[in-house]
């Protein structure tokens, strides 16, 4: 049987982090770049993204040491790589964006490699809502759509935001950007608010507080997050989080449904746990199923517990 493919659509980046106790200027992130190299562990990924003459060679190749396809990834030599600077404060679930270049992403014109349109999984990783309809319009009829965006597109982009909401599955935000999106300010009625728009399924991040699923069914499922003694940089925790979960969906043999997307949101977690012990995508690489089903295990006994009766 041929192994399912998922694309991923999203920023390729070169951050500039500050963290209370570090700083890191030229840390390679972006959301598709997080998200492939966590997905990649679990399926089988395909990148699409843009970058400049200044994105450095070993990142794709690291990428690449994943068996991550990159022949989506168009490198512009008169251009610069997308650039974001962000700042965290004693909180680490608390961050102030400093700069935000777009640079390459401006002019960027996603075309789609022939063999990666009809793959079955497509992840639209934070980027312009206009870029994220692009490539899903190139796609032939992907099974599953996840979505994942944030603050600033909900309020620069938001018309082009609810136009490629329709067409989504699974949408991943964080409670912030699921209160901005909907106007509510009660998380339960946010995710109701969120999955009018389109997404059958809503995924609320909360950072160390783990994630919630509000899935099809209208049932609810709660993730922890791994309570760590040393967060080094919550960079792209969200993103890895999307990289674990789509990438258990898009297994061979795992049928969307709502056991499975439980299951999908303990490997999101182990994934963006893993992620926020190093900077950049430092700690997903050189991971292994061991290492990963190790952590699987810890999320599990995390939340297990007998049942009691009082009667
Ligand atoms: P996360 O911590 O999962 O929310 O994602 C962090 C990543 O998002 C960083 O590596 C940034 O490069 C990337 N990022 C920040 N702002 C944007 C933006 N406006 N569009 C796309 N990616 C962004």
């Amino acid at each position: 049987m041929n192994k399912p493919h998922l694309v991923v659509v999203g920023s390729v980046a070169i951050d500039w982090i500050i963290t209370p106790r570090a700083e890191r200027p030229e840390s390679v992130g972006g959301s598709a770049t997080f998200f492939s190299m966590a997905a990649s562990y679990l399926s089988q990924v395909r990148l699409v993204g843009v970058v400049g003459r200044d994105f450095p060679d070993y990142a794709v190749a690291d990428l690449r040491a994943n068996g991550v396809d990159v022949s989506g990834l168009e490198i512009v030599q008169d251009g610069l790589t997308f650039r974001w600077k962000g700042q965290y404060h004693e909180n680490m679930n608390d961050r102030t964006t400093l700069e935000t270049h777009l640079n390459v992403f401006e002019k960027f014109q996603p075309r789609l490699p022939a063999e990666f349109r009809g793959s079955e999984y497509l992840f639209l990783a934070n980027i312009q809502p206009r870029l994220q309809s692009d490539v899903f319009a190139q796609m032939q009829r992907p099974r599953l759509v996840g979505l994942d965006t944030m603050n600033l597109w909900i309020s620069i982009a938001n018309d082009d935001l609810k136009a490629v909401l329709k067409n989504v599955d699974v949408l991943t935000l964080n409670d912030e950007e699921a209160r901005q999106l909907s106007g509510e300010h009660n998380i339960v009625k946010a995710a109701r608010a969120v999955r009018a728009l389109g997404p059958r399924n809503v995924v609320i991040k909360r950072g160390e507080y783990g994630a919630l699923l509000f899935d099809a069914d209208g049932e609810v499922f709660s993730a922890p997050a791994l309570p760590l003694e040393d967060v080094v940089d919550p960079t792209g925790a969200g993103d890895s989080f999307a990289g674990g979960f789509m990438g258990w969906l898009a297994r061979p043999g795992v049928e969307p449904n709502g056991a499975s997307l439980r299951t999908a949101m303990i490997y999101g977690s182990v994934m963006a746990s893993f992620c926020v012990e190093g900077f950049s995508y430092d700690r997903l690489k050189g991971l292994d199923a061991a290492a990963i089903q190790r952590r699987f295990e810890t999320f599990a006994s995390l939340t297990n517990f007998d049942r009691a009766s009082l009667t």
